[in-house]
């Protein structure tokens, strides 16, 4: 691992909640890692303990097997290293394109090439001489990220580097900026509070909620498998049964369903609508379920559907997979139902 984070903390009063507690990371050269949480989870403190920005009450920040934080030691930020992209870009109205690249290269003998090189990359060629405010967003964002690759860091740490663009822009900018770091080999950890750009941006991500982190995988792992209630439900929406497990099987109101792992006795199990798909229910059934709700969305449908348990699934299926409301349907899953952790948290509607 490149950079490590062991058992970080920070409290910012005494008697306060932590706003990050015992928090593990690490990060593989040439990963592209994400942390993902809601408002106020702990995310830019993390990022900032990890830049030195602040300093932990325990645990260890290491770069490449050296301590920068904790056993007694603390590595300012300016000498950590690291490129740091901000969520309001910080760049400097008054200095030209080219000198905010070039900011923190002072007295590097090829400062001036390594921002224009690293200008160029961003595809900002040409406009070196503007002022940011004769930038669009989606400009001042690449020049934020040309000055901090220019520096060549072992890791770039970027703070909802995308947020302030529009919908399309911040897609093209986040595939863009992928690519070049794929190119590159970059290291980078950015902290988002957006599923979609965590899950299409990262190689691999870490969910957290309230300070701790509930669960660390590639974007497959915790969308597909999420441990925890918190998890299933942070990244998309999902159908939640009680049931009675018995080791890798459950009998469940859709039936005896095989489960993603080994469980006994009351279990919390997670389907997401896609994971479940629609068949005509033959004259046959006694109690068929019935489409209540249909969402066209073009390649796929979204129904909601009354089941015999009085509860509402819901059910995403390619839009070739045609219903209409009031027809009779059953439910039939697609792949194993995911064994939550058991919570205290009531779940919420899907
Ligand atoms: P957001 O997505 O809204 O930026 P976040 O997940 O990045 O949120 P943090 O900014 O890390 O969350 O904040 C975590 C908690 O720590 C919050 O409760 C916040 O109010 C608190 N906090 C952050 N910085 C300070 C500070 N300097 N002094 C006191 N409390 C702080």
């Amino acid at each position: 691992m490149l950079l490590t984070a062991d058992g970080l903390t920070k409290r910012f009063a005494p008697g306060d909640a932590p706003a990050v507690q015992d928090v593990d990371l690490g990060i593989e050269e040439g990963e592209i890692f994400a942390v993902l949480g809601p408002s106020g989870c702990g995310k830019t403190t993390t990022l900032r303990l990890l830049a030195g920005f602040e300093r932990p009450d325990a645990g260890t920040v290491r770069l490449d097997g050296r301590t920068l934080s904790g056993n007694g030691c603390f590595v300012p930020p300016e000498e950590r290293g690291l490129g740091f992209v901000f969520q309001n870009y910080a760049l400097f109205p008054h200095l030209s394109v080219l000198e905010n690249a070039a900011f923190g290269l002072e007295g590097e003998p090829d400062a001036e090439t390594r921002a224009r090189e690293a200008l160029e990359k961003a595809g900002l060629g040409g406009l070196e001489d503007r002022r940011p405010h004769a930038l669009s967003g989606g400009q001042q964002q690449r020049v934020a990220l040309a000055r901090a690759l220019a520096q060549r860091p072992p890791v770039v740490l970027l703070d909802e580097p995308f947020s302030g663009l529009d919908a399309l822009l911040r897609q093209e900018t986040r595939d863009r900026v992928r690519r070049r770091f794929k190119e590159n080999g970059t290291t980078a950890l950015l902290v988002t509070h957006d599923q979609q750009e965590a899950l299409s941006f990262a190689d691999r991500v870490a969910v957290m909620k309230g300070g701790r982190i509930e669960q660390v995988g590639t974007p497959e792992e915790v969308y597909d498998r999420p441990r925890t209630l918190f998890v299933a439900q942070f990244l998309g929406r999902t159908n939640l049964l009680f049931s009675e497990a018995e080791g890798r099987e459950a009998e469940t109101p859709l039936g005896r369903l095989p489960l993603s792992r080994a469980a006994q006795g009351r279990v919390l199990l997670s389907l997401r609508p896609e994971h479940l798909t629609l068949e005509a229910a033959g004259q046959d059934v006694e109690v068929p379920s019935q489409v209540v709700g249909r969402a066209f969305k073009g390649h796929d449908i979204t129904y909601r559907v009354a089941h015999a348990d009085g509860a509402e699934y819901l059910v995403h299926t390619p839009s070739r997979v045609t219903f209409a409301e009031g027809d009779r349907v059953r439910i039939r899953p697609q792949a194993p139902a995911v064994v939550l952790e058991r919570s205290d948290e009531p779940p919420a509607p899907a």
